[in-house]
């Protein structure tokens, strides 16, 4: 049951409910074993075998060398790394991105542009969010023959619209173009089952809150062939990688939800993307005039639905939290409206409501919701007739 003070819970991407279990593995480092990983007391000794068991654990579930992640704190961290590291560190000198990635990347990109004058280019998106293949592939050309080493940065899964990018396909090209690609799998890290030494890319980004772990800690995966400069100065921790004391509950936190994710995906893959599906369906059949902006190759548990702005629609959102149903617009850090949506087209005319699912909500969760949505749009289109 997702019913958490009788709330129902339909915005997964923003972020997740910790679950038990996870809270369980935090305990002991929130209480009673917090010694500082690098002090060498035996206090100390036992925080840092949790802080290199949780790192062992996380590199092997993603079949990669403990050595390439690095402790973060969160998502945001991990992209203003990465981004960073490839200019500074790996050669880059001109960046290839999309307008719709989190402004994790996006701000952090212009900043780069603005302050350092380094060249951007965005690549051509379908109207579903997906990447128009041939003009990339003629864009990493382009900049390759003009002598340009590119870092490509392009989420896995959009946050948004839950539309997938294909990495292995990218991460070949980059190989064949001598590009970095560095993917945020924010979304997908802890959902997906996830070889990142095949798919390719030499950084990947997550953040624990999105599989039910902890707010505060993801890391960055980055390939062991390369060797990031720091965002963050201070001590020796992380190999000098990253300065700060660990977050050594978070990180213990994280390693669990991502052991617990991937032990039952089956199971909670098939529950939640049941959902999707009967929402989806239902809304389709009941309000023929919404669209779904989700494609078919999308997040299982992402469904953003369009309804055509009227007096009816746009306050949807609001009335619906007044119903104890907590959705979104979008993105819950891009107040002041997405620029997802608008980038691919939606914004004047659409009201948009990302429902996003997690292993906890129920059927009739999703049919209280359903019931809700024809309660409010009903009420409010006899209003607008009687006026
Ligand atoms: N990237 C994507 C795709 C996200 O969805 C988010 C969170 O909303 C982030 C990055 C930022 O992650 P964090 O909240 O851990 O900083």
């Amino acid at each position: 049951m997702n019913k958490v003070n009788e709330h129902i819970y339909l915005d997964n991407a923003a972020t997740t409910r910790l679950d038990e279990d996870v809270l369980q593995a935090m305990m002991p480092y929130l209480t009673s074993h917090y010694g500082n990983p690098s002090s060498i007391h035996h206090l100390g000794r036992e925080t840092r075998i949790a802080v290199e068991e949780a790192r062992k654990k996380i590199a092997s579930l993603l079949s990669v060398k403990p050595n390439s992640l690095l402790f973060t704190s969160g998502g945001t961290e991990s992209n203003n790394m990465a981004i960073r590291t490839a200019l500074k560190d790996f050669g880059c000198d001109h960046i290839i991105t999309s307008k719709i990635e989190h402004h994790a990347v996006l701000h952090t990109v212009e900043y780069y542009e603005a302050e350092l004058g380094i060249g951007v280019s965005y690549v051509k998106l379908y109207e579903d969010g997906s990447i128009d293949q041939n003009s990339f592939r003629r864009l990493l050309e382009m900049k390759s023959a003009q002598g340009k080493k590119c870092l490509v940065s392009l989420m896995h899964a959009n946050n948004e619209t839950g539309q997938f990018t294909e990495i292995r396909w990218i991460s070949s090209l980059c190989k064949k173009y001598g590009a970095i690609f560095h993917s945020d799998c924010v979304q997908t890290i802890g959902h997906y089952p996830l070889n990142l030494s095949s798919e390719g890319m030499h950084m990947a980004s997550a953040s624990a809150h999105k599989f039910h772990g902890p707010k505060g800690v993801g890391f960055l995966y980055v390939h062991e062939d390369l060797h990031p400069s720091p965002l963050i100065y201070g001590g020796g921790q992380e190999r000098g990688y990253r300065a700060g004391t660990e977050n050594v509950a978070g990180i213990v936190g994280m390693a669990e939800a991502l052991h617990l994710s991937y032990k039952n995906y089956a199971a909670d893959q098939q529950h939640i993307a049941g959902l999707k599906q009967y929402m989806a369906t239902f809304l389709k059949t009941h309000f023929p005039d919404c669209s779904i902006n989700t494609g078919r190759f999308s997040l299982y548990s992402l469904l953003s639905v369009a309804f055509p702005k009227n007096e009816a629609t746009e306050m949807l959102l609001m009335e619906l939290d007044q119903k104890g149903i907590c959705a979104s617009g979008g993105s819950a850090c891009s107040g002041g409206g997405s620029h997802v949506m608008k980038e691919l087209g939606r914004t004047d005319q659409y009201v948009t409501i990302r429902f996003s699912l997690s292993k906890y909500n129920t059927k009739e969760e999703v049919d209280q919701t359903i019931e809700t949505l024809q309660q409010i749009l009903l009420q409010e289109k006899n209003l607008l007739k009687t006026n």
